[in-house]
């Protein structure tokens, strides 16, 4: 990195694809970064920097952040903002930032899940800790049991028509909640742009109906943890390695790398081989295979990380073959503690 501030590469359009969200006008990368691990107080800020400028002149046009990403939560959001202003505010209009809001962010009773006094004092906060007036896409974090979805609807309706969000978006909700979702968005004039969910070769469960439900209500999808953190990739197929996410994280487990684990992912590992690339690489073929999913979020700990994603839009797409032969070994919860 030779600028300071960043000067964007000019060619950093020419290789990413763009999809739409489901049947809306906004275009996101295949491929976005997301800011949950990696980015919080603990992590050298020049990194950090290094991977979101590089990401940046990949094309990789959409970050991803939520209220409580650290940690300790809101360093993240405070992170990102410092870089942005630095190196990135004059590329507003070029980025698209999200936040979220409905997971534990505070102690007493307007700090988690979705009432709209959470939801709506927590973007102000997210805003002020990114130094940003407003974000392109606010979720709902998670969906809360008690509290009708309505309230966390017009929450979200409110943040779009005072200009401090774009766009409204839900995250880890199921088929039919996301069918209500949308239909009382609609109904009071604001669409629900994009679902975010977890989805990878070991975790499947969107298949049971939320990508279905997602074509019936012509929302876009984002994908996050496509490749189960890490274990998805070669990383811990030969003893963990210092500084990897398990050493860190408490969302992450040494446990979680059994025998079956192991088998099935050394599977993948020849079959992604044979094919002349990387695990992580067919990981992400994989979720954004026939074109239901608009964008993977992914997770980086460094440039090189980031990079070898990227290249997996570069290579052919399987084939209906190469999705049969994964199959057996693209097991539901094998990453499972
Ligand atoms: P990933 O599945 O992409 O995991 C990222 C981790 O995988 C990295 O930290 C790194 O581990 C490892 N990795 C990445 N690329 C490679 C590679 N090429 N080779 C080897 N290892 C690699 O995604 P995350 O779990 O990080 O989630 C992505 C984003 O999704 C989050 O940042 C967040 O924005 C969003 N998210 C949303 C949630 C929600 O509830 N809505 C919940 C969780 C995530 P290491 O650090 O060991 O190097």
């Amino acid at each position: 990195m030779t600028h300071d501030p960043h000067v964007a590469d000019d060619a950093r359009y020419e290789t990413m694809d763009y999809r739409r969200c489901g049947r809306w006008g906004l275009r996101l990368p295949r491929i976005s970064l997301g800011l949950w691990q990696n980015f919080g107080g603990h992590h050298p800020l020049d990194r950090q920097r290094e991977i979101i400028l590089a990401a940046f002149d990949m094309g990789i046009t959409h970050y991803d952040l939520a209220n409580n990403y650290g940690p300790p939560p809101g360093s993240a959001e405070t992170n990102f903002g410092g870089i942005f202003a630095r190196d990135l505010a004059r590329y507003r209009d070029e980025i698209v930032v999200s936040t979220k809001a409905g997971y534990y962010m505070h102690p007493g009773p307007y700090g988690d899940w979705g009432s709209r006094k959470y939801l709506l004092s927590s973007l102000d906060a997210s805003l002020a800790r990114m130094g940003l007036d407003y974000v392109d896409v606010f979720y709902h974090h998670r969906p809360d049991p008690d509290t009708p979805i309505e309230e966390s609807m017009m929450a979200l309706d409110q943040a779009v028509r005072s200009g401090k969000a774009l766009y409204a978006g839900i995250s880890n909700y199921g088929p039919e909640a996301t069918v209500e979702a949308a239909r009382i968005l609609r109904e009071l004039g604001t669409p629900l742009l994009i679902h975010q969910f977890k989805y990878s070769m070991y975790e499947r469960t969107a298949e049971d109906g939320l990508l279905d439900a997602l074509d019936q209500v012509g929302a876009g999808s984002i994908v996050f943890s496509p490749l189960a953190q890490g274990m998805l990739t070669d990383r811990y197929l030969a003893g963990i390695p210092e500084g990897s996410r398990i050493t860190h994280s408490q969302f992450l487990h040494e446990r979680q790398v059994t025998e079956t684990y192991l088998e099935r992912t050394r599977a993948l590992n020849r079959i992604a081989a044979g094919r002349g690339q990387s695990l992580a690489q067919l990981a992400l073929q994989w979720v954004l295979r026939g074109g239901r999913v608009t964008s993977a979020l992914v997770g980086a700990s460094s440039v090189d990380q980031l990079r070898t994603n990227v290249a997996a839009l570069n290579v052919p797409e399987l084939t209906a073959q190469e999705i049969a032969a994964i199959d057996p070994h693209a097991v539901h919860g094998t990453h499972y503690a």
